[in-house]
């Protein structure tokens, strides 16, 4: 069994905590929606209980994505900085039970597992905390560089000015 394999509902009896950094070339779901899978996501993982008792698992993850900007369609660094709450439901019954209790949406309620993926779990995060169109809030000037590449087709023929 894999290191980031919990049983999540001892896990959150016990108060665990967990944490670690894994590579986004990791995460194959993540990464496909990436411009470029480097660098590398940072989580943490507590397990605990909330106020009527319903074990929970809050998970928070952070790190740096290259994402593609939807208007000029240039990669940028966009920061996750993420945190969740997730409530452990023993079934599909008993979730949509504590969801309707809860009625916060602030809160996740998820089945509960005795071999919960930590891996999984940080993969959801970053992708739920992707936007789902991404955009500089001020695309790069592009002309700049529009005038540097026609500067350098231009260039052969200064060269031949200055040769004559
Ligand atoms: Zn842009």
């Amino acid at each position: 069994m894999s290191a980031f394999v919990i049983d999540a509902f001892e896990f959150s009896r016990l108060k665990e905590r967990r944490e670690g950094a894994m590579p986004v070339t990791d995460l194959t779901r993540l990464a496909e929606e990436l411009a470029d899978p480097s660098g590398t996501l940072s989580w943490v993982l507590i397990g605990g209980a909330n106020h009527v008792a319903h074990p929970q698992l809050t998970l928070t993850v952070s790190g740096t994505l290259q994402i593609i900007c939807q208007r000029c369609m240039t990669p940028f660094a966009f920061d996750v900085d993420s945190e969740s709450t997730l409530i452990l439901a023993k079934d599909e019954a008993s979730a949509d039970e504590i969801d309707a209790l809860l009625d916060d949406d602030q809160v996740d309620v998820i089945i509960g597992s005795k071999a919960l993926d930590i891996i999984q779990l940080v993969e959801d995060e970053a992708l739920l905390a992707m936007p789902l169109s991404p955009k500089h809030t001020e695309c790069p000037d592009t002309s700049a560089l529009e005038a540097l590449k026609r500067g350098k087709k231009e260039s052969p023929f200064a060269m031949l000015k200055n040769l004559k």
